[in-house]
């Protein structure tokens, strides 16, 4: 395998595979999964049958999000000899709500090579044919499982302007469009992609409200997995939310020092207080 010319560091390949269908697995994934010393891998087991499948015999160990910790320094002595190692994970591209961020920070940290074997991501095929805005984009992971704090994390991106990407398990995919539709607003337009890449690929584009009502009533649009994304908060209403700020806050301006104006107005309209602070400094300014 290729060591870093400099020294006889091995290099960290970190490696993506499928999120469904096999035939996503690249020729350069093959290739440096197979001339790997060492293959890292979430599950052993559930690699082990990637593996198989392309007749790939390197040496397996596992390194997932309980054990990462306290594994990285024995990798780092692996690299730090001379030997390779590939990282891989259950599905797509690692560190992308996936375990291997210590591993690869501490790797950079040692001045090892770090290369990314790219491929499938479920965010991003799911971005490629949402159909909804993709310059700018904001991935935010899985959301919280219980609702309170769910509910917490959409009222802090309730005025975002740029599309949003959340991934949601089959458990919770009813609540979680029930939550959104609550906070995003049941008529904000968004895109549930299911099973991406896989026999049973569904790609449904409609309002919050109404893929609530949809997953709710057929069971089969409940299993598997899923992409959420919704649509940022179009321009005019953004101004109209800000034309709504503006009133509030100069109502209470006119009572309260700013730092209490702007803490009430942020109760009173949902919106960040640091966002209705610059705004009161605005709105003094021009007063
Ligand atoms: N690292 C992976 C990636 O690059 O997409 C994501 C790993 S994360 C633990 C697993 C979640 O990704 C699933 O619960 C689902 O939200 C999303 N996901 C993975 N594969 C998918 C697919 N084929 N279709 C839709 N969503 C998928």
């Amino acid at each position: 395998m290729s060591h870093s010319p400099s020294n006889d560091i091995g290099t960290l390949y970190v490696v993506a595979t499928p999120i469904g269908n096999l035939e996503d697995m690249t020729p350069r994934a093959l290739r440096v999964l197979s001339e790997a010393d060492l293959i890292a891998a979430e599950d052993t087991r559930h690699s082990g049958r990637l593996l198989k499948h392309f007749g790939i015999g390197t040496r397996t160990e596992a390194l997932h999000e309980h054990n990462e910790r306290s594994q990285v320094p024995r990798l780092i002595d692996i690299l730090r000899e001379g030997k390779s190692i590939a990282f891989i994970t259950d599905a797509g591209t690692p560190l992308i709500s996936d375990p291997g961020f210590h591993l690869v920070r501490a790797a950079r940290q040692a001045g090892i090579r770090v290369v990314p074997v790219p491929g499938a991501c479920a965010a991003i095929a799911a971005l490629s044919v949402a159909g909804l805005p993709s310059d700018r984009f904001v991935f935010e992971g899985f959301p919280p499982a219980k609702s309170a704090a769910r509910r917490a994390v959409f009222e802090k991106l309730q005025t975002e302007a740029r599309t949003l990407i959340f991934y949601e398990s089959p458990h919770r995919i009813i609540e979680c469009l029930a939550d959104m539709a609550a906070v995003f607003g049941a008529e904000r337009h968004a895109v549930l992609a299911r099973e991406l890449t896989k026999q049973f690929e569904t790609i449904r584009d409609a309002t919050l409200a109404e893929l609530q009502r949809w997953v709710e009533g057929d069971k089969d649009q409940q299993l598997g997995e899923f992409v959420i994304l919704i649509h940022g908060l179009p321009r005019a209403e953004q101004e109209s939310v800000d034309a709504e700020a503006e009133r509030v806050l100069k109502l209470l301006l006119e009572e309260l020092p700013v730092s209490q104006a702007t803490a009430l107005a942020a109760r009173i309209t949902g919106l960040k207080k640091n966002r209705l602070y610059e705004f009161a400094l605005r709105l003094k300014g021009a007063g």
